[in-house]
């Protein structure tokens, strides 16, 4: 399970990024322990127990790579490839994700709730068990995934595709939906109301 360890800083209530004994606001050397984590991100395949929530990332290439109990929370995440990649409990909650790529990724009981996700992809993708509770997304594809139990409770869908998808048991309650389409998917299995969606 993801090592959560919390900042040493007296009433910070966030965790401790990456090696050091602080979070990136109250570490001594914030950019030193940036480019520490992105080398490390780059020269490994499998990256696990990274701690690198509010981390700035832009225009990295992380294709292919697994992540295993790894945190983004709070990340800045801009123009970064995860291009077939894995992730297996990994955190994205209330980070800011725009034109990443996801496409072709397997990803279980990972979170990107009260995440803000613009203009990425999910396409062609395993996304089983994903939490985008509370979430903004715009402009974004899931088309030809997999998104087995996954939920999307209060989340605002803006001129977002989950076209030829498979809805078994996806949590669809969202807060609001302007522009959707889930044209040739089996919404008819996906659970609409919060009534039926704990049963
Ligand atoms: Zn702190």
């Amino acid at each position: 399970m993801y090592s959560y360890r919390a900042c040493a800083e007296p009433g910070c209530r966030r965790s401790a990024f990456f090696e050091d004994e602080r979070c990136l606001d109250h570490a001594a050397d914030p950019d030193a322990l940036v480019a520490g984590g992105i080398e490390r991100l780059r020269g490994s395949d499998e990256i696990r127990n990274l701690n690198l929530a509010g981390i700035r990332l832009d225009g990295l290439d992380l294709a292919g790579k697994s992540f295993i109990c790894c945190s983004f929370a709070n990340a800045s995440l801009q123009a970064v490839l995860f291009t077939g990649a894995h992730f297996k409990i990994c955190l994205f909650d209330g980070a800011d994700i725009g034109s990443c790529d996801f496409s072709g990724i397997s990803a279980q009981f990972s979170s990107f709730g009260a995440a803000r996700i613009l203009n990425s992809s999910f396409e062609n993708s395993e996304l089983l068990h994903l939490n985008f509770s509370g979430a903004r997304i715009e402009d974004c594809t899931f088309n030809n995934s997999n998104l087995y139990d996954s939920r999307f409770i209060k989340t605002e869908l803006v001129t977002t595709a989950f076209q030829d998808c498979d809805l078994k048991r996806v949590h669809l309650i969202p807060a609001s939906e302007v522009g959707v389409s889930y044209r040739y998917s089996n919404t008819a299995e996906a659970i609409r109301d919060l009534d039926h969606a704990w049963q």
